[in-house]
C-alpha cells in the first residue's frame, strides 16, 4: 500500500545533494533562464511538465514552448476533470505547438476495483488521488529524471517556502515560478495575450476535478476552493510516497 510522506521530511539522499548543488548554480536565474538552464544542460530530454491545464498552466507551457516545442509534457486526467479543463488543453497544445503532451490516467481495472461507483472522492480523498493522479504520474515519470511544477509560494499553506529546486522521490523537482506573485501571473498572461481557463471567469482560481473544486470569493487564498471544507490541501503528487513496509521498517 502506498502512503504520503510530508515533503519537509528530513532528506539525505543523493537526490537531495543534487538538488542542493543545481539550486546554488541556478536559484538567481529567472525563470525562463533555470528552465532552459536545466532543460538543455543538466536534464537534455530527461525533464519533463507536469501540468494541470488549469488556470495559471499557460505561463509554464509558453515559456517551455519557447524553449522547445518539444518540451515534453505530462497531463494527469483523473476521469474527474472538468470538460473546459480538456478543452483548454487542446486550444493551449494548438497554440503553442506543442509537440509531446502525453495525457496520462488511471487504469480503468484499477478504477473498477477501487472505486466502483465514483465515489471514492467523498470517502478517501487521498486514495482517489492515489488512484487517479500519483499513481498514472509516477508511471509517466518513469523515463526521466526531473520534473517541472507550476507552484508558487503566494498558493500559500505547505507552499509558503517553496524551493526552486527540490528533491523528490529520486528525481529533481523544479519550481520556476515559485516566487511569482498573483500580480506576475496576471501580468505574464496579458503581456504575452495567452487565453485563460474558462473558468477563471466563473470564479475558480485554482481548477482540479469537478467534485473538489469550487469558487473562491474576493479575499480568499488562491486554493481555498480546493478540497473545501477538510483539512486536505495538496493531491498527494508534491508528497513524497514511500511503501508501508519500508515505512514500517525504517
Ligand atoms: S481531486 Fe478529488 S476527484 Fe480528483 S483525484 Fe483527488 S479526490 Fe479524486
Amino acid at each position: 500500500m502506498t502512503t504520503f510522506v510530508r515533503a519537509d521530511a528530513v532528506d539525505t539522499s543523493p537526490t537531495a545533494a543534487r538538488a542542493k548543488a543545481l539550486a546554488a548554480r541556478y536559484d538567481a536565474l529567472d525563470a525562463e533562464a533555470l528552465l532552459a538552464a536545466l532543460a538543455v544542460h543538466e536534464f537534455p530530454g530527461r525533464i519533463a511538465l507536469v501540468s494541470s491545464f488549469g488556470a495559471e498552466a499557460a505561463i509554464l507551457l509558453h515559456l517551455c514552448a519557447r524553449i522547445d516545442p518539444a518540451f515534453p509534457v505530462v497531463f494527469i486526467d483523473s476521469g474527474r476533470l472538468f470538460v473546459e479543463t480538456l478543452r483548454y488543453r487542446d486550444e493551449l497544445v494548438a497554440r503553442l505547438g506543442l509537440t509531446d503532451v502525453r495525457s496520462v490516467g488511471p487504469e480503468p481495472a484499477a478504477v473498477a476495483l477501487a472505486d466502483p461507483d465514483d465515489d471514492l472522492w467523498a470517502r478517501h480523498a487521498d486514495g482517489c488521488c492515489g488512484l487517479r493522479k500519483v499513481v498514472p504520474l509516477q508511471r509517466a515519470l518513469a523515463p526521466f529524471a526531473a520534473w517541472v511544477t507550476g507552484r508558487k509560494r503566494y498558493h500559500g499553506a505547505e507552499r509558503q517556502h517553496l524551493p526552486k529546486i527540490e528533491p523528490a522521490d529520486g528525481r529533481i523537482k523544479v519550481n520556476p515560478l515559485a516566487d511569482w506573485t498573483r500580480n506576475d501571473v496576471e501580468a505574464y498572461l496579458t503581456r504575452h495575450g495567452l487565453p485563460r481557463h474558462p473558468l477563471v471567469a466563473a470564479g475558480f482560481s485554482s481548477i482540479g476535478c469537478v467534485p473538489c473544486t469550487d469558487r473562491v470569493v474576493p479575499g480568499e487564498a488562491a486554493r481555498s476552493g480546493r478540497w473545501r471544507g477538510g483539512a486536505k490541501t495538496e493531491c498527494g503528487i508534491h508528497l513524497r510516497l514511500r511503501d508501508e513496509a519500508a515505512a514500517a521498517a525504517s
